[in-house]
C-alpha cells in the first residue's frame, strides 16, 4: 500500500476564512469525510469555496492531498475560534468513508502512515493521535468509532511511528513508500574494540544516519541503496562511519557485509547451513529481493537447508524460491555432525577482532580476544557459540568459518 503526496494549498487571499491563525500543532485530528469523494476533489472542493470549513489534508487509496499549511490553523473539530482542536489540530480526512469498502481500507492504512508522520514531524507522541469527537459532539470519524476499531489505528499509526523512530520507516511525509523493514535483533554482538574495521553495502532503499549510538538518536542524513563505507565501530546495533557523518544500523535487513577478505574467499565457497523458522509464517519470495512475487510460505518450526545468500535473503536447497534471513525470523541450527568429541577446526572471518566470552552468549564476560585468519577448534556448540578447545571461552560462529 502506498500513497502519492501532492500539494494543492489554498490561496493565501482566502487564509483569512480557511486558516487565520499561526499555529505551532498540538494534535493530529482523525477524521472520516462521510461521503465518496477522491482526496484531490475533496481539497479543490475546499480550498475553491468560501465557507469557513478546512482540513489540512485528504488521504484515499491513491493520494494524499495537502491543502492547508501544517502551521497554519483550520476549521474542522467543531469546538469553536479559540478550541484546542480548532487552534492546535492538524486535520486528517480519510475519504470514501461513506461506503467504505476496498477504497476506505487503503484509504485508512495510508492515512495510519501520514498521521504518524505527521506526529513524528511535529515532535508529538501517540497521545496527541484525537478523534474529532473528542473535541466536540460528533461522531467523527464515523466508520472507524461505529465499526469500533479506534483502538486498533491508534495501535497501527503507533507501531509505524515506532518504525519511523528506529529508521525503520521512511519519516518524510512526501516519501509515499510504506515499507516497513523488521527490528534488528542483537544476537550477533560485534566486536566494537580499537582495530575494528569493515565494509558494508546498504541493502534497503534509504537509511538513517544517526547522531550517536542509539535508535532514537537525531537523524542527521540518510544512506542510499547499494552506497558502500567502512565501518569503524559497533554499539547498540549500530556502526561508525568512518567517515565521521554518524551511525547507521548494522541489521542484516539493512546492510550486509562486503566480503574484503579476496584472497581467501572465492564465490563458490559458498557452504550451506541450515535455518530454523522462528516465526508463525514467513513468506517464500520467487527472487532474492523483498518485494519478488511470494511463491509460497513456510511455517514456525520448520528447517530448511540454505544455499545462496543475497540482500538478505536465502536460497531454499529446495529450489523452491527464497526466505528472509532475518534473525527475527530465523534462526540457524548448528549441525549435530559435527558434535563428535574430536571437534572441527574453523577460522575467524569477517571481522578484524573477536571476543572470547566465559560462556555461550553476549551476556558472558569479555575473557580475551582472537584475530582476523586465525584458526581454532571447537569442541562444543551452544546458542550459536563454539567452545574453543583450549578452554579459553566460547567464540561467537557468526564469525568463524568452517576449514
Ligand atoms: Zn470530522
Amino acid at each position: 500500500m502506498s500513497y502519492i503526496f501532492k500539494e494543492n494549498l489554498v490561496s493565501s487571499s482566502k487564509y483569512s476564512i480557511k486558516c487565520p491563525y499561526p499555529m505551532k500543532p498540538r494534535y493530529v485530528v482523525c477524521h472520516n469525510t462521510a461521503n465518496d469523494a477522491s482526496a484531490t476533489n475533496e481539497i479543490s472542493y475546499m480550498i475553491g469555496n468560501n465557507n469557513q470549513v478546512s482540513y489540512h489534508i485528504a488521504v484515499d487509496d491513491v493520494n494524499a492531498i495537502q491543502g492547508i499549511p501544517f502551521e497554519r490553523n483550520a476549521w474542522h473539530a467543531g469546538d469553536g475560534s479559540s478550541g484546542p482542536g480548532n487552534r492546535y489540530g492538524i486535520a486528517v480526512e480519510i475519504c470514501y468513508s461513506k461506503s467504505g469498502g476496498a477504497k476506505y481500507t487503503a484509504a485508512e492504512e495510508n492515512a495510519v502512515y501520514v498521521m504518524a508522520r505527521l506526529l513524528y514531524q511535529y515532535d508529538l507522541g501517540i497521545d496527541a493521535l484525537k478523534q474529532h469527537a473528542d473535541f466536540s459532539a460528533k461522531n467523527c470519524p464515523h466508520r472507524i468509532r461505529d465499526e469500533g476499531r479506534w483502538n486498533s489505528v491508534k495501535t497501527r499509526v503507533e507501531t509505524v511511528l515506532q518504525a519511523i523512530k528506529e529508521g525503520r520507516c521512511d519519516p518524510k511525509l512526501s516519501s509515499g513508500t510504506t515499507v516497513i523493514l523488521p527490528p534488528y535483533s542483537p544476537d550477533d554482538e560485534s566486536p566494537s574494540l580499537p582495530g575494528l574495521k569493515f565494509t558494508v553495502k546498504v541493502i534497503c532503499n534509504e537509511l538513517n544516519i544517526r547522531k550517536e549510538a542509539s535508535f532514537t538518536s537525531q537523524v542527521v542524513g540518510t544512506v542510499k541503496k547499494g552506497e558502500v563505507y567502512t565501518i569503524v565501530e559497533v554499539s547498540n546495533g549500530l556502526g561508525r562511519l568512518k567517515s565521521g557523518a554518524g551511525w547507521i544500523s548494522m541489521g542484516t535487513d539493512y546492510v550486509e557485509k562486503v566480503k574484503t577478505d579476496s584472497s581467501t574467499e572465492s564465490s563458490d565457497s559458498f557452504s550451506s547451513f541450515t535455518v530454523k523458522v522462528i516465526c508463525n509464517e514467513l513468506n517464500i519470495r520467487k527472487e532474492a529481493s523483498f518485494t519478488s512475487q511470494v511463491v509460497g510460505t513456510v511455517k514456525k518450526g520448520d528447517v530448511y537447508t540454505i544455499v545462496e545468500v543475497s540482500n538478505g535473503l536465502g536460497r531454499l536447497k529446495s529450489g523452491a524460491g527464497w526466505i528472509s534471513m532475518g534473525t527475527d525470523y530465523v534462526e540457524k541450527v548448528t549441525t549435530t555432525s559435527s558434535s563428535s568429541s574430536s571437534g572441527y577446526q574453523v577460522k575467524i572471518v569477517n571481522c578484524s577482532v573477536l571476543n572470547v566470552r566465559s560462556g555461550a552468549g553476549t551476556s558472558y564476560p569479555v575473557v580475551t580476544t582472537v584475530k582476523a585468519n586465525e584458526v581454532y577448534t571447537i569442541v562444543d556448540e551452544s546458542n550459536g557459540f563454539g567452545k574453543l578447545k583450549s578452554g579459553a571461552g566460547w567464540i561467537s560462529l557468526s564469525y568463524t568459518k568452517k576449514i
